[in-house]
């Protein structure tokens, strides 16, 4: 019988990516998510791309009552662990609020799996829970650390897992340390769509080229790089997709927990990236230097030898891809979810 697996959160961008991978892989997957920052028709989309029902339970990870009604009602066997507030400039204004959905939040499906007895949890870290001081390729045995509340709730979360671990040998973690997500599924039917506007360099530049927005702000020119822009580690999120598969069938294996980063290994600058999506979308995109943002490094990019170790992951894509297949999602698949479908 095929193993069954529980995504909160996962009609969001990762999420919904690796619904696909696991169901290709065979799994039965049940989704929660409470529609926070996500779309509803993202569960029709999910049934065209794989061709099975979704079996969606629309579910706040805060309602104790909800989620111990999904674990009774499904026998799981693992879950992946997406569903959270992740946009950094918020959780400075709102620090209460990201440390009630981020951590626990994490602490109820943890809870939950207690008491249905289920062993095996995939959760959504960050290259944010490195120390800020530490020179890149940044590896797992760097020292950690925060510099908002945000990168404080994973940083927490990664430390609760270790600690209910610790508790309970039988329990095993997959803790996956992403650098920047990048793209959208090659069928253009899911993408990043978030609801507000986003903070992040790739759907932003994203509506840049759908002509949402006029230009691109770029947060800085005179940094130690070759370019002046910052430089980042982004990855394809079909390949974090394959990630979340290797891990969770790591876990299910009954091979030891691990903590991985799931990048390239590869940086690139913020104009490398603009003009990247630039020759995507057939046309230069307009951008304008700002100031530095506050918090931002001037490098980031992963080492990438333990997941390749760990877990036999590599990302195969490369930039091109990212940027033509978010181009093709926002140009086709993008427009087709209304804002309350
Ligand atoms: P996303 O916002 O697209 O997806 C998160 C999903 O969780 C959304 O569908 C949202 O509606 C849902 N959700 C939020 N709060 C919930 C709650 N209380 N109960 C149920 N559902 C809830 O974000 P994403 O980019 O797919 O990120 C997924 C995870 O990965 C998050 O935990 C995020 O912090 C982490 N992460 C993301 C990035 C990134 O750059 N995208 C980088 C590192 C880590
Ligand atoms: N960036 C930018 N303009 C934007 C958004 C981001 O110039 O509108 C830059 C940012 O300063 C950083 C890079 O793009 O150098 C990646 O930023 P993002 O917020 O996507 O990721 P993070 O900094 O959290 O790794």
């Amino acid at each position: 019988m095929a193993f069954k697996i529980l995504l909160t959160g996962g009609l969001g961008y990762i999420g919904s990516h690796t619904y696909v991978d696991l169901i290709a892989a065979g799994f039965d997957v049940v989704i929660i998510d409470n529609l926070c920052n996500s779309k509803r028709g993202v569960s029709d989309r999910l049934e065209q791309v794989t061709g099975v029902p979704t079996d969606f339970v629309e579910a706040d990870v805060l309602d104790k009552a909800a989620l111990a009604q999904v674990f009774t009602d499904h026998n799981f066997d693992a879950v992946i662990h997406f569903a959270g507030l992740k946009a950094v400039g918020e959780s400075v204004e709102k620090p209460l609020q990201y440390f009630q959905v981020n951590v626990v939040g994490m602490v109820n499906v943890l809870q939950a799996m207690q008491v249905a007895g289920v062993k095996s949890i995939v959760f959504s870290s960050s290259a944010t829970v490195y120390d800020p001081i530490q020179p890149s390729p940044l590896n797992e045995g760097m020292p950690t650390g925060y510099a908002n509340p945000y990168g404080y709730t994973k940083l927490t979360c990664e430390q609760i897992l270790q600690q209910a671990c610790h508790a309970d040998p039988d329990l095993k973690t997959g803790i996956l340390r992403y650098f920047n997500p990048a793209g959208a599924h090659a069928s253009g039917l899911i993408g990043e769509d978030p609801n507000d506007i986003p903070n992040n360099l790739m759907p932003y530049i994203s509506r840049v080229a759908s002509g949402d927005y006029p230009f691109l702000r770029i947060w800085g020119n005179d940094y130690d790089t070759p370019d002046g822009t910052g430089i980042r580690d982004y990855i394809h999120v079909a390949d974090l997709a394959a990630g979340h598969v290797k891990s969770v069938q790591a876990l299910l294996s009954r091979e030891a927990s691990h903590l991985v980063n799931l990048g390239t290994g590869k940086g690139y600058s913020v104009l490398e990236m603009l003009n990247a999506y630039s020759t995507a979308c057939g046309r230069a995109l307009p951008y304008e230097i700002m100031p530095r943002r506050a918090g931002d490094l001037a490098t980031t990019f992963a080492e990438v030898g333990r997941a390749k170790q760990l877990l036999g992951f590599s990302a195969t894509r490369g930039l091109d891809e990212m940027c033509s297949s978010s181009w093709h999602w926002i140009n086709t698949g993008a427009k087709l979810v209304s804002p309350d479908g």
